[in-house]
């Protein structure tokens, strides 16, 4: 039995229509700060019942092998509604340890990752993995601070992520409003990536990659050596549309290269919980072919970069969530880096 306390920014799971039967609910800890929060109500008038109460303890996560968890975002951008939880963001629990990978979009629905994280294992939070820069992946790091985690991404996220910071904030805190913003802030990489590194989580170790530019310029990848379960972050959209911030020719060689791969699955950074190579990158490949090919086609007849933006990639439009709140974007991204061709 779990309660639910009233509340305007609870994401209402419910609604989803993608639920697993192993699904994780309310942690106790959750529960009790919730209880904890409804009974000090009559004296919390002036603050909204959500700022009082980190309620949203609910977050649904998945067992996608075995000490493999993933929870799954929702396909939207940020709101007050969501809190943030729009991305993938997955653990993983060794005999001694546990690696999280990708924290979310909020310290808000971080905490809520970290106690569904709680109702697993007790075992120590040692690592927290950055796939990539981008909000929705990692403004939940300071809900696991309290873990004194080492936090491991690429040698260039800190650098991307440091010259964007005022402006990813002032984004989100509009975006978000100020309740589900409240406790965000930038935390970086003590431990940056160059190459390969492997991290021991006993009885399983993570093999971490730094990846060409192609989703941006510090995406990472993370393989589990146990279950073959490769988390491809950003690198992989399914539903919703692919978001162009690195390279399109990079990306596009580089989903060559990861179509070779033989894992047991892959873990997309937007999508399901779980898919297949190859054919879990074909539709994203397709994506990003039809918009170089468009792009290239109108540099070719000396359109602008405004012609561009007006016209290309809508052959897509029925294939992807999120269409238009990104066309444009990726469209100029491209045309920039394909007109020095
Ligand atoms: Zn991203």
């Amino acid at each position: 039995m779990w309660h639910r306390i009233e509340c305007s920014f609870q994401p209402d799971i419910d609604a989803e229509p993608h639920r697993a039967t192993d699904r994780l609910l309310l942690s106790r800890q959750g529960f009790l700060r919730a209880a904890l929060a409804f009974a000090a109500a009559p004296l919390l008038k002036a603050i909204p019942a959500c700022f009082a109460t980190p309620v949203g303890a609910s977050l649904a996560v998945d067992e996608i092998g075995p000490g493999v968890f993933v929870h799954q975002g929702r396909y939207e951008v940020q709101s007050p509604e969501n809190r943030g939880d729009m991305a993938n963001a997955g653990f993983i629990v060794g005999t001694d340890a546990v690696a999280v990978i990708d924290t979310l979009g909020s310290t808000q629905v971080g905490r809520d990752l970290r106690d569904a994280i709680r109702t697993v294992t007790s075992k120590p939070i040692r690592y927290v993995i950055n796939t990539h820069m981008h909000p929705d992946h990692v403004f939940g790091n300071a809900a696991f601070k309290e873990d004194s985690p080492a936090f491991v991404a690429n040698h260039k996220l800190a650098r991307g992520l440091g010259s964007r910071a005022e402006r990813y904030l002032a984004i989100n805190k509009q975006m978000l409003g100020p309740e589900a913003f409240e406790g965000i802030e930038i935390v970086f990489p003590t431990v940056p990536v160059d190459g390969t590194l492997s991290l021991d989580l006993g009885g399983r170790t993570l093999l971490l990659e730094t990846q060409r530019t192609a989703h941006t310029d510090n995406d990472l990848t993370v393989t589990d050596s146990a279950t073959n379960t490769l988390f491809l972050g950003d690198l992989l959209f399914s539903v919703h549309v692919p978001t162009l911030d690195g390279s399109i020719k990079g990306w596009l060689a580089l989903i060559d290269d990861l179509k070779q791969r033989k894992v047991a699955r892959v873990v997309p950074g937007h999508g399901p919980r779980a898919m297949q190579l190859p054919g879990a990158l074909e539709p994203e490949q397709r994506y990003l072919a039809t918009i170089a090919a468009d792009v290239r086609k109108l540099i070719k007849e000396g359109k602008t970069i405004e012609d561009a933006a007006k016209t290309a990639g809508f052959e897509e439009r029925d294939a992807w969530k999120l269409f238009d709140q990104y066309r444009v974007r990726n469209v100029t991204a491209a045309f920039a880096e394909l007109e020095w061709e």
